[in-house]
């Protein structure tokens, strides 16, 4: 299984900094081989940063199990959409950094400073990853119901891939959405929402069934998760998003005892993070 989506590091107050070694333990626990480090470098979410400088050193330490990622926040250098970040971005890759986020910039997902960004992963071919959330949320990239802004990037930057993530991004798998007042909805699925659309509509788009929100996405109503699985397999990346806050990842569980054909399971755990990762 590969991880697509982990944190290491301090970055929540109080809390004991997660080590290298026991992430590892955790992944081993869980038969997890290889981990996504994706570090958090925008001020609203976090209360410690987590640079790529350490998410580079902590994988060199461990490199047949951490996959790191690069992150630089939007807002860096003129803050005006002009700067060219691709050599900022490309000194990373050249180290080894295989994709970008986890973006948790409180700008919208169409924000001109982020629109560079995709425009440079798309040219070095790496994976973008935003969390989604609704425009009254403080933290996060936003959006507005329906996911118009990630519609607008995935057509404007069809050279890159976005990885679907985050609350507002999940609540969208079904029609009726609550919004704001309601991060992660129950309830049955009567009518497939803009998530299922988007997918299959644009190459360009994948999405993390990590955190709380990926999970909640399919817990909600296993019948229509499997079909939707079953559906997107080949867009979906299995994720965590759980050991930071030394939390279980049910996930597992759920993709294992919901009756998906062995091969189906091996896109999600694996085959589609080593093909846009570039294993
Ligand atoms: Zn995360």
């Amino acid at each position: 299984m590969i991880d697509t989506h982990a944190h290491l590091g301090k970055v929540v107050f109080g809390k004991n900094p997660l080590t290298p070694e026991e992430l590892i333990e955790f992944m081993d626990k869980y038969g997890i081989e290889k981990s996504v480090i994706l570090p958090l470098v925008n001020p609203e979410e976090e209360h410690f940063y987590y640079t790529t400088e350490q998410a580079l050193e902590d994988s060199k330490k461990y490199p047949d199990r951490f996959i790191p990622f690069v992150n630089i926040d939007p807002r860096r250098g003129t803050n005006d959409g002009n700067l060219d970040f691709y050599p900022l971005i490309k000194e990373c890759v050249d180290k080894g950094c295989k994709g970008f986020g986890e973006i948790l910039a409180n700008l919208p997902t169409n924000d001109r400073r982020l629109k560079s960004i995709y425009k440079a992963c798309g040219k070095l071919e790496i994976p973008v990853l935003p969390d989604l959330r609704y425009s009254q949320s403080t933290v996060g990239v936003i959006e507005l119901l329906g996911l118009p802004y990630l519609e607008e990037v995935l057509k404007e930057f069809p050279q890159t891939i976005f990885i679907g993530h985050g609350p507002s991004f999940w609540a969208e798998v079904s029609a009726d959405v609550p919004g704001i007042q309601e991060p992660y909805p129950k309830g049955k699925i009567e009518k497939p929402g803009r998530v299922g659309y988007l997918l299959e509509r644009y190459p360009n788009l994948y999405a993390d069934l990590s955190a709380m929100s990926g999970y909640n996405a399919l817990a909600r109503d296993l019948d229509y998760a499997k079909t939707f699985l079953e559906k997107h397999h080949k867009k979906l990346l299995f994720g965590t998003d759980r050991f930071v806050n030394r939390e279980e990842p049910k996930i597992i569980d759920l993709l294992n005892n919901i009756g998906l054909p062995s091969s189906i399971k091996g896109y999600i755990f694996r085959k589609n993070a080593e093909r846009i990762l570039k294993l």
